[in-house]
């Protein structure tokens, strides 16, 4: 059975592929520059049959394996290989090196299991048909890895089936879920600026305080999100950091608020009104 001995072979490397996951754990690189992930990944295949294209824009990769049983369609496998501009406080052995970045986010799993791909792949060119392309994709916490790569070519002609995965520590171990349609949500960020005008803090009278219309705001978008979006497409607004002020007694000019919304349609995306579904009007 191919998945049974696609499994064995797995096993095979599995303490390969667990120690180029810790050492890109340990190395952890933000945005569209991370050329040390990107030197793991090249070493790490390096014995591999496959052609390396690179773009200016990005440190991402794509390897391609070349079917050795004729031509056939063209995949792409994906993983993402950015950290977060986070501190780590696991003190674990394979911990971040570097103060105030850590892998949270399961890059360096993705990238490490991509990599296993890349090799498992390899090993039967012989039985497959077409391609195999391996996306190394750096720039995957907003800014627009995916896209600079495609703009720098390293993805022409487009393929005819992408797939990318992304862990869930939540889920039982072992398990692997998808589904039909959306499973990931769109991100979108928010910034807010509310413009007031400062004063003493004993005479707020006299002032245009921003820091309760920044709190009104807050609560606000909680209500219309759960007021005005149904509640089938699920969208998220979350706001994530507060600025204003600089003491106890001083009323701030300003206030800002910066988050983060997340949709699963593009009709959620861009504030449409759903449809009834029985007599079309709109919802609301
Ligand atoms: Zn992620």
């Amino acid at each position: 059975m191919l998945h049974e001995s696609l499994i064995d072979d797995a096993r095979t490397i599995a303490g390969l592929i667990t120690d180029l996951r810790r050492a890109i754990h340990a190395e952890p690189e933000l945005g569209l520059n991370t050329p040390k992930t990107r030197d793991k990944v090249r070493a790490a295949l390096a014995h591999l049959p496959l052609e390396w294209r690179e773009g200016a824009s990005t440190t991402g990769l794509v390897a391609v394996l070349k079917g050795r049983a004729g031509e056939g369609r063209s995949v792409l496998l994906r993983g993402d290989m950015d950290a977060l501009p986070m501190p780590e406080e696991t003190g674990l052995a394979f911990a971040s090196t570097v103060a105030g970045r850590m892998h949270a986010c399961g890059h360096d799993a993705h990238t490490a299991m991509l990599a296993g791909a890349a090799e498992l792949l390899c090993r039967r060119a012989d039985s497959l048909r077409g391609e195999v392309r391996f996306m190394f994709q750096p720039g995957e916490e907003g800014f627009h890895g995916a896209r600079f790569m495609i703009e720098d070519g390293l993805l022409d002609p487009l393929p005819d089936a992408a797939f990318a995965l992304h862990i869930m520590p939540t889920a039982p171990h072992g398990l692997i879920a998808g589904r039909a349609g959306p499973l990931l949500a769109a991100a979108d960020q928010l910034d807010i600026v509310i413009e007031g005008r400062g004063g003493h803090a004993s005479m707020p009278h006299q002032t245009r305080d921003p820091i309760p219309v920044a709190a009104e705001i807050i609560l606000a978008l909680q209500t219309m999100v759960t007021r005005q979006f149904d509640a089938h497409d699920p969208v998220v607004v979350t706001i994530t950091k507060l600025d204003a002020g600089t003491a106890h007694n001083v009323i701030a000019d300003r206030a800002s608020l910066r988050g983060t919304m997340r949709t699963l349609s593009r009709a959620a995306r861009h504030g449409r009104r759903s449809r009834c579904a029985r007599c079309r009007r709109r919802a609301w």
